[in-house]
């Protein structure tokens, strides 16, 4: 299995572009065909339409052709990505010769930034619809059938989507994704999520538990809570984290911070496995890493993208930290929950970025030894303030050459890594049959680390002790020995 394929729960490279599907309600007569791009929050995102649009008389087909409704949930984060769509929309547009009826939709990140290319000059689509604004998609799906084009990217302040129950696509019926936050403040001046998605708001802590709740009386067994940057999570009766200074001095008392709901899930569900992803360095607190060691079924995982080992290129990122402070919170992973896997993402090549800070990348990647990494080539995204004040002047061969280092070191580190576990009997939970064989279940560690093992009897949702005896760099492979005290 190669790194990019084990790609934790990012979403993997394979399933970008997946048409999602989900079970077909009988009154339901139009047809909805919805494809997704990028991180998890936007897969997360595609399963709140395909709710909201199922009330509208909507079924999904995997059938293009027959679609009367095509939507497709964009990313913004790398070139890249972009250009994929791009293609994709071109291909829509020749299947709508075909069947003149069709509709066309972004959603999405590439919403904001390319509304009027889309709609007006090029003429590709007929409605563009931003990350804030799915609640109207009746009202745009009203304006698109009476021939109208159809827009709305207004990002809002308080939109969480907590009254709307997400309809889980694809689903292996095991794992999900819950949304805790969504937007984000850091301002790190590569990144294009801020202009996309807008700023940083926190979701009521009733409505994740009552999802939690809801997932594992429908026999899900893992969560992972889902944020651009979790640890920043703040409830204060609502509104934005920036606002938070005015809040009144019951608000602030009574408000509930990373991780405390962290704690009110863990003890809500304590048979569910919890995950949380992404965490940013500069807002991970110690009350997160124990509580994660306080509470028994909390993962034993943290994904910690650092982007870069040099002081220097971590502040023209803006990310707030630096390389020592950054070290000085792995020790404290590793003292107060020393069973803790931790992964990264890098980026090569960012403006201005010489070799002895590409070497400061590497040294600070041998120190952390990380379980798993993603790893990109800096790509510059208009709009960011990377983009208006500096020159993307690193080659692009220079760029592609240190990203190579880099994933050859993130592999070697992987390999130790998972050399760590061989020998040992670890708990998994069982996900699905692995890719390669069918004879083999493929489930995941709390540590995150995907592992292999015969069947026998067991079955897709049990918790089972996996005796380790063998690994890749991203793989274990093993037997299992019983079930786990967890069933
Ligand atoms: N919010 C998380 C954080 O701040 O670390 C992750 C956000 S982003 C969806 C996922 C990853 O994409 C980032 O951690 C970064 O490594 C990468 N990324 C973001 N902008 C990029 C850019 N302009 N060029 C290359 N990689 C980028």
């Amino acid at each position: 299995m190669s790194e990019k394929e084990h790609s934790e729960k990012i979403i993997s490279e394979e399933q970008q572009g997946n048409t999602l599907t989900l079970e077909k309600i009988q009154d339901n007569t139009r047809k909805l065909y919805i494809e997704s791009y990028g991180c998890q929050m936007n897969f997360s995102d595609s399963e709140i339409v395909a709710s909201i649009l199922a009330q509208e008389g909507f079924n999904t087909t995997t059938q293009l052709e027959e679609a009367d409704l095509v939507l497709v949930n964009t990313c913004s984060i790398r070139e890249k990505a972009e250009l994929t769509v791009r293609k994709r929309l071109e291909k829509f547009n020749a299947v709508k010769k075909i069947n003149p009826g069709m509709k066309v939709g972004v959603l999405g990140c590439m919403a904001e930034r390319l509304k009027s290319k889309f709609l007006e000059e090029e003429k590709i689509v007929d409605m563009v619809v931003g990350p804030d604004a799915y609640k109207d998609l009746p009202n745009l799906i009203q304006e698109i059938d009476e021939g109208r084009n159809a827009v709305n990217v207004i990002l809002s302040k308080d939109e969480t989507y907590s009254d709307v129950a997400p309809v889980r696509l694809n689903s292996n019926g095991v794992t999900a994704f819950v949304s805790i936050t969504r937007g984000c403040d850091n301002m790190c001046t590569f990144c294009v999520v801020p202009f996309t998605r807008g700023r940083e708001r926190s979701r009521d802590p009733q409505s994740i538990l009552e999802e939690v709740n809801d997932l594992w009386d429908r026999g899900f067994k893992e969560i992972t809570l889902l944020g651009q940057n979790v640890d920043s999570y703040l409830w204060y009766g609502g509104g934005l984290k920036k606002d938070f200074d005015k809040a009144t001095d019951m608000q602030k008392a009574t408000s509930v911070n990373f991780a405390k709901l962290l704690d009110m899930v863990a003890l809500a569900q304590p048979k569910m496995r919890i995950r949380f992803s992404t965490s940013n360095p500069q807002d991970m607190t110690l009350d997160v890493i124990e509580t994660m060691a306080k509470r028994e079924n909390i993962c034993n995982y943290i994904h910690l993208p650092v982007q870069s080992g040099s002081n220097r290129i971590l502040k023209a990122m803006n990310r707030l930290h630096t390389r020592e402070e950054y070290f000085e919170l792995i020790d404290n992973i590793r003292r107060i929950n020393p069973e803790c896997a931790i992964s990264q993402d890098m980026i090569a090549g960012f403006p201005t970025e010489t070799e002895e800070d590409h070497q400061d990348t590497l040294s600070l990647m041998e120190y952390v030894k990380y379980d798993f990494g993603f790893m990109f080539a800096y790509s510059e995204r208009p709009g960011t303030l990377a983009a208006r004040k500096l020159e993307d002047d690193i080659p692009a061969e220079t760029k592609k050459r240190r990203l190579q280092e880099i994933i050859n070191l993130q592999q070697k580190h992987g390999l130790f890594r998972t050399q760590q576990h061989v020998g040992k009997t670890e708990e998994v939970l069982i996900e699905g049959p692995s890719k390669k064989s069918d004879a083999h279940w493929m489930g995941r560690n709390s540590q995150n680390t995907v592992v292999v093992f015969p069947k026998e009897n067991y079955k897709v949702g049990d918790f089972v002790n996996v005796k380790i005896n063998d690994c890749t760099s991203a793989t274990l492979i093993g037997e299992a020995v019983e079930y786990s005290k967890n069933n």
